[in-house]
């Protein structure tokens, strides 16, 4: 079927032509995310589009899409905004890309704090109404202005939260996501308690998800800490006591060694020349006690502004997360990065040897957060400075080698990027739901052998 009559027969079905999307720009934004962030993916990812993009309003229009597809045999390929970062929601064989913007509804938040909502809604409007009814979310990806519930809970881990509330597959952070399945009369299936992992980090390869049971906290009124210690050591000893105390009520820790609080230009009055930047988001009534302990561990208090939500001027969890690797790149180009996990108990060491073998090649970017066990860690994203794709593949197997966990975001399919479970529940759902694997094709690979 060419592209026009993929076209035409999309508008039949949804008797609107202006949710079918065809022209070239369009499509080529809306088949696209932030591979570009990898050297790697750049290269292999530029030329991949879609043949058309279609906009449903609600899941009755999803089904009667995915209904067409199945019978015709075409690829789809779910969007939420867009900003994944390994090429997630880039069409491999081209077909539909299924942009579910426009489903973007927050149905309730019930009274024991869960969103329910379409998964087009974007994570900025949802944190701003929870608050408004004293919830908050649990976490949010540092692309909060733009990332949908939908996009985060098929493509994301976690972000600011994560450090008291682990990642989304941790705990009961999702209670439900209900998925429409790529059959010859595709069903609405909801996933309940353990269930939801079959679906969650799975790239909408195995259903398309209409709706999700998203649990919220009780709002905190939060405060904005920065401090800056003289070396890396002292920075990151401090963050971790921080990170791992009860003693401390807070959404997010992390550690910048320089020069990397010099990329944060919009924010300069933060950063002191040289040194390594902490930053920290704790509860207001700490907030005195915290800066008493930066100063005792020999840091100096830099900045301290409240966190009204998403319009926080300034926002500081805007310059952590992967939103480093972005004023990174901004400064040059060259610079990328790797996801990574150190041991708590042998973290210093790991850092130790990766500064013999590789200098600045790699600079130290810690995100803490707690693990599946209720253990906080230091996980990070390093940035890493570009020169072969021999060497990035040669620190990521060095990295293995000293015991740093690595989920390589310079790969497009799941299996490689580490996160893909080890117990197949992704996989079963996918056999059991896509069984002609035109849920974004390419991106499940222990499928795709089956299949080929
Ligand atoms: C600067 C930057 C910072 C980032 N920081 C973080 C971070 O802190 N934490 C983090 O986890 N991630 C982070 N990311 C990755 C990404 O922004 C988040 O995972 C985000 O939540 C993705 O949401 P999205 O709506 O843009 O999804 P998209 O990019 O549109 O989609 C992501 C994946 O989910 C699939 N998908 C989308 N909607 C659905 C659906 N309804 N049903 C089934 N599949 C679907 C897509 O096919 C794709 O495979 C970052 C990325 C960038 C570029």
């Amino acid at each position: 079927m060419t592209a026009e009559e993929l076209a035409g027969k999309l508008v039949e079905l949804l008797e609107d032509a202006e949710r079918v999307l065809t022209a070239r720009p369009v499509l080529e934004k809306l088949s696209k995310d932030f591979y570009w962030y990898s050297p790697i993916l750049k290269r292999q990812l530029e030329e991949k589009t879609g043949d058309v993009a279609v906009q449903p309003v609600s899941t009755e229009e999803v089904v009667a899409v995915v209904r067409f597809a199945y019978a015709a045999g075409v690829p789809v390929t779910v969007r939420g905004a867009g900003t994944g970062n390994y090429g997630q929601c880039i069409p491999l064989e081209g077909g539909i890309v299924l942009d579910l913007s426009r489903m973007d509804k927050l149905e309730e938040i019930t009274p024991d704090g869960v969103a329910v909502c379409q998964p087009g809604l974007r994570l900025a409007p949802l944190e701003v109404e929870a608050r408004r009814q004293d919830w908050e979310l649990r976490m949010y990806p540092s692309t909060l202005a733009k990332a949908t519930v939908g996009g985060f809970l098929a493509g994301g881990s976690g972000g600011i939260g994560s450090v008291t509330h682990g990642g989304l597959r941790d705990f009961d952070n999702v209670r439900a996501v209900e998925v429409v399945t790529m059959e010859a009369e595709p069903r609405v299936v909801k996933h309940e308690g353990e269930a939801v992992r079959e679906i969650l980090h799975s790239w909408g390869t195995n259903g398309v998800i209409t709706r999700a049971w998203f649990a919220l906290t009780p709002a905190v009124e939060w405060v904005q800490v920065t401090a800056a210690f003289f070396t890396y050591e002292e920075g990151f000893r401090f963050a971790r006591k921080v990170a791992e105390s009860e003693r401390w009520q807070k959404r997010l820790v992390t550690v910048f060694e320089w020069p990397i609080p010099s990329f944060f230009t919009p924010v300069k009055q933060v950063v002191a020349e040289g040194k390594t930047l902490v930053l920290v988001m704790i509860a207001n009534v700490q907030a005195g006690a915290l800066k008493l302990a930066a100063e005792e561990a020999g840091g100096k208090v830099t900045f301290v502004g409240p966190y009204t939500g998403p319009k926080s001027q300034p926002l500081m969890s805007d310059y952590t997360w992967n939103h480093t690797t972005l004023w990174a790149m901004k400064a040059d180009p060259k610079w990328t990065y790797l996801q990574a996990g150190f041991l708590p108990e042998r973290c210093m060491e790991q850092f130790r040897l990766l500064r013999e073998k590789y200098g600045e090649e790699i600079l130290f970017h810690i995100e803490f957060m707690k693990n599946g066990e209720g253990v906080v860690v230091p996980g990070g994203i390093p940035l890493v400075y570009y020169t072969t794709d021999e060497r990035l593949k040669e620190m990521i197997a060095y990295c293995r080698e000293i015991g740093v966990f690595i989920a390589n975001p310079h790969v497009n399919n799941l299996e490689d990027g580490g996160r893909f479970r080890s117990d197949n529940v992704q996989l079963a759902a996918k056999r059991k739901y896509d069984p002609k694997g035109l849920l974004n094709p390419g991106k499940m690979l222990s499928f795709e052998v089956q299949r080929s």
